[in-house]
């Protein structure tokens, strides 16, 4: 009997009669011939809301403990739908990421996974039982508890699927899969029936907000089939799998926006090794993960430096920044917060040139100008005014008819 990982995020348990809906697609499954294991998320807003009230207290409280207080969240989710589906009969035990052997270093909430020993859940598989275990969470080699970024619970369930060699990984939503667009910004988004690892890479971390990118990252590279679905219906999601050839000629597979970031701008920096270390290498010990990065052609031995960040590690750039322009009298710097980034992605773009050429046309048909760009060999990414984002994510759209069904 093969095994099937199944992970409900906060949506799908909002309340008890989504938790006991979730309890019997869960049940049906099982019933249907295959092992279950269920990761689940925190309720509703609960982590949200745990986090705010962290933050009413202090304004930077302690990671270790904030990962102790997160991990809560998901606690209380496991036991809940473990309680739901004894209720219709069958066996279930609950499970915290500490205790199914999810190891991680120790960069509490971002903790990486470094092995997953999965005997427990084996054991208790072959016992008959529905294994229900907690997402976002793992403990260090010294059984502190860790959390795995936000959204982690993806990586839960992916992790759990490769090291478990499971069929295949359902990631249930509230969405029926993954989008040509969002379907918020435009109503005539069409769900993708697949999307190969690389193209899913991009589209989350260029702001599709379906999958955590780094459980994207890690079921490439353990090659585990992916399936975004919706708890709400029975519809089949969108498969997340190795590059297909039905999918070369589908040329685009999306557009994305990314609103929450900032533009900051280093003018007059000398020209010499070692600037660009100094700026960034600063930036990185302090956490902040920069985007884009654009250095202009010099002019009299010096030259200006734009790169763009979240807009939440404004704050830490501004501090960094302020002191590499008083350390390098630089010519001066700016701070801009209202800029968003639209991007485009799809893997025919490696053999379909002017694609990069026609979204540009598109923005300028429709008055909107272009600040930076950023290329990758299946995206390009353009840095916009934000007021302009969702008029440029519907031109871009509509320009590529992403609506339409690609001819296969
Ligand atoms: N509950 C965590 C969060 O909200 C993890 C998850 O939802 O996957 O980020
Ligand atoms: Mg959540």
């Amino acid at each position: 009997m093969g095994i099937i990982v199944q992970k409900y995020g906060g949506t799908s348990l909002a309340g008890s009669e989504r938790i006991k809906k979730v309890a019997s697609r869960i049940v049906t499954t099982k019933k249907q011939g295959h092992n279950v294991v269920a990761v689940v998320s925190a309720v509703g807003d609960t982590t949200d809301n745990l986090l705010k009230q962290a933050h009413e207290i202090a304004p930077a409280p302690p990671k270790r403990e904030l990962d102790m207080l997160l991990a809560t969240g998901e606690q209380i989710a496991i036991s809940l739908l473990a309680i739901a589906i004894s209720e219709l009969g069958c066996e279930a035990i609950s499970f915290t990421g500490a205790q199914v052997g999810i190891v991680t270093d120790t960069a509490y909430t971002k903790a990486r996974i470094v092995s997953v020993r999965v005997q427990r859940v084996i054991n208790e598989i072959n016992k008959g039982k529905i294994v229900i275990v907690a997402g976002f969470q793992g403990a260090t080699k010294n059984n502190d508890i860790t959390t795995l970024g936000r959204g982690g619970s993806d990586m839960t369930a992916v992790a759990l699927a490769a090291e478990l060699n499971a069929d295949i990984c359902q990631i249930y939503t509230d969405v029926e899969g993954v989008y040509t667009a969002d379907p918020r910004l435009e109503p005539k988004a069409r769900k993708l029936e697949v999307v190969s690892y690389e193209e899913m890479l991009e589209l989350a971390a260029t702001g599709a907000n379906v999958l955590q990118l780094r459980s994207v990252e890690y079921g490439r590279n353990h090659h585990v089939l992916i399936e975004v679905r919706s708890s709400f219906s029975d519809t089949p999601g969108t498969l997340i799998k190795e590059d297909v050839q039905v999918m070369e000629k589908a040329i685009i597979s999306g557009v994305t926006c990314e609103k929450e970031e900032a533009k900051i701008t280093i003018f007059g920096v000398p020209d010499r090794p070692g600037i660009a270390v100094k700026v960034f290498k600063a930036l990185a010990d302090e956490g902040v993960n920069v985007d884009m990065i654009l250095q202009n052609v010099s002019d009299k031995g010096i030259t200006d430096i734009t790169f763009t960040a979240p807009r939440r590690d404004l704050p830490i750039c501004r501090r960094v920044v302020d002191g590499v322009v008083d350390e390098l009298k630089a010519r001066g710097k700016s701070y801009d917060e209202e800029i968003a980034k639209v991007s485009l992605v799809g893997a025919g773009m490696k053999s379909h040139p002017g694609i990069a050429a026609h979204m540009f046309e598109i923005l300028s048909d429709n008055g909107i100008n272009i600040e930076m760009i950023s290329t990758s060999s299946i995206k390009v990414s353009c840095v916009i005014r934000e007021k302009d984002v969702v008029s440029a994510v519907q031109a871009i759209h509509r320009g590529f008819e992403l609506d339409k069904e690609p001819i296969k």
